[in-house]
């Protein structure tokens, strides 16, 4: 491994935007397009606009190293022609070599391989990677860890958004390892009393009841919603009643397929026969699973298609972890040869946000932009994850009772595997040891 991609395993880099793949594997490549995704395409987040007005120069110097790095000659930026305040803020600081992509304001624009598209007029093959049409992509937040990782800065805090039902929604810098509960209060507490939280955003995120978890480097929102709204009745509906109501209330009418963005662009993914599979069983129900295979989980289908209220995403996503335990998933080179066509109407099917947000019934949420705030923290406990990434955890190198500083290494990259190192957010003392690090602090 070279010194670079050293510094960024051991810089803890990761990707901020969603899995958490380790970046120095990402950037061991030869590609002619580094593309940063800042579409932020989830209602209600607005980290990626706070990072890419503030932190440009740093954006811009992360791809640059990370250009040289791939051997690639342009650089491109993702960002939504909506965003006329973060366009501007980015063309103060574009270096030559590195241009900007103004998107249309449609769900689900960030999905990476609609970006990649919308950049290269190439779709990534179907259970690809970008790399093999010579693009490596990553989120804005991944490319300012980088540039940071190469001054020898290491990762100890995120970019997050909490909004929702909450007195000031807020987007900022938190520690890693900071409660969810400790983030939520930073937005002056709550405004209801029977609520669900949502990690990431509104459409791809997921339900939590342990407020006690902590911030990892992958977190991107807080979004605290009452119990008795659309999204929280969506998200919390039983593994049982998704499957009971779906055998009986889907009428095929293929609305989320015509829809499916993934399908569009002639990838083989109808949800209309993953939910077709529910009703039947043998090989029927093979063929009509593995229509679920591709599928992204962008949950569009459920949150805006279905005219029924059913959750064809789920069922996406519960047929793929079937189909994968019983190792049936097709090939990429199997997937790649159902692959059609990009739809002629792709074009036109695009999903606003705007109606989007109504849809989800965030219209009124939304009034408020979660702006940038320096938070003043009074932290005393830090739980940090050793595993925050893909791949095998980090390997903690410190012990009970140790004194640790903000940016000291607490956990190293596990040997001869996929793995990134893990450090202290802030001074303190360590408390425990085990899946976790756990680190009592002064409060600054
Ligand atoms: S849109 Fe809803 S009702 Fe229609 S086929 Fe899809 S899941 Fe079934
Ligand atoms: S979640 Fe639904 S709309 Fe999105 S890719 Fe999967 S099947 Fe298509």
């Amino acid at each position: 491994m070279n010194p670079l991609l050293q510094q960024i395993q051991h810089g803890g880099v990761i990707g901020a935007g969603g899995a958490g793949f380790p970046t120095y594997v990402k950037l061991d490549c030869q590609v002619e397009m580094v593309l940063a995704n800042g579409a932020e395409c989830e209602p209600l987040l607005y980290k990626d606009q706070v990072l890419m007005q503030r932190w440009a120069k740093e954006l811009c110097g992360g791809m640059l190293i990370a250009m040289k790095q791939v051997g690639a000659a342009r650089g491109v930026i993702g960002i939504k022609k909506k965003n006329a305040d973060t366009i501007a803020c980015l063309q103060a600081h574009l270096p030559a070599g590195i241009e900007l992509l103004l998107m249309e304001d449609v769900y689900p624009a960030g999905d990476e391989v609609e970006l990649v598209y919308q950049a290269t007029g190439k779709r990534i093959p179907s259970g690809g990677l970008p790399k093999e049409i010579g693009v490596m992509v990553n989120n804005v937040e991944s490319f300012i860890n980088v540039f940071r990782a190469a001054q020898g800065v290491p990762v100890t805090e995120t970019m997050i958004t909490v909004h929702g039902e909450v007195r000031n929604p807020y987007t900022a810098w938190l520690p890693i390892g900071l409660s969810y509960r400790e983030a939520i209060e930073l937005a002056g507490g709550m405004t209801c009393s029977d609520f669900i939280v949502v990690e990431g955003g509104p459409m791809m995120g997921s339900v939590t009841d342990n407020l006690e978890q902590p911030i990892t480097k992958v977190s991107s929102g807080l979004l605290v919603l009452p119990r008795t709204s659309r999204i929280a009745k969506i998200k919390t509906r039983s593994e049982q009643d998704l499957r009971r109501i779906g055998k009986s209330s889907c009428d095929q009418c293929s609305q989320c397929t015509s829809m499916c963005p993934r399908n569009l662009l002639g990838y083989p993914v109808q949800p209309h026969m993953a939910m077709r599979s529910l009703q039947v069983s043998g090989a029927n129900n093979l063929s009509y699973a593995l229509a679920a295979q591709a599928c992204c989980e962008c949950n569009l289908c459920t949150m805006w298609s279905c005219p029924e209220g059913l959750d064809p995403s789920r069922v996406c996503a519960t047929t793929k972890r079937a189909l994968r335990d019983e190792q049936k998933l097709l090939s990429p080179a199997q997937l790649q040869a159902k692959t059609k066509d990009v739809h002629p109407l792709r074009d036109y099917r695009g999903v606003p946000t705007k109606r989007l947000v109504r849809r989800l019934e965030l219209a009124d949420y939304a009034l408020t932009k979660a702006e940038y705030r320096e938070c003043e923290l009074k932290v005393s406990h830090l739980e940090i994850p050793l595993s925050q990434h893909i791949g095998r955890p980090a390997i903690a190198t410190v012990k009970v009772g140790d004194s640790v500083k903000k940016g000291q290494m607490i956990g190293q990259p596990a040997p001869d595997a996929l793995s990134v190192a893990v450090h202290a957010s802030l001074d303190g003392v360590v408390t425990a040891v085990g899946e976790k690090v756990v680190i009592e602090c002064q409060p600054v």
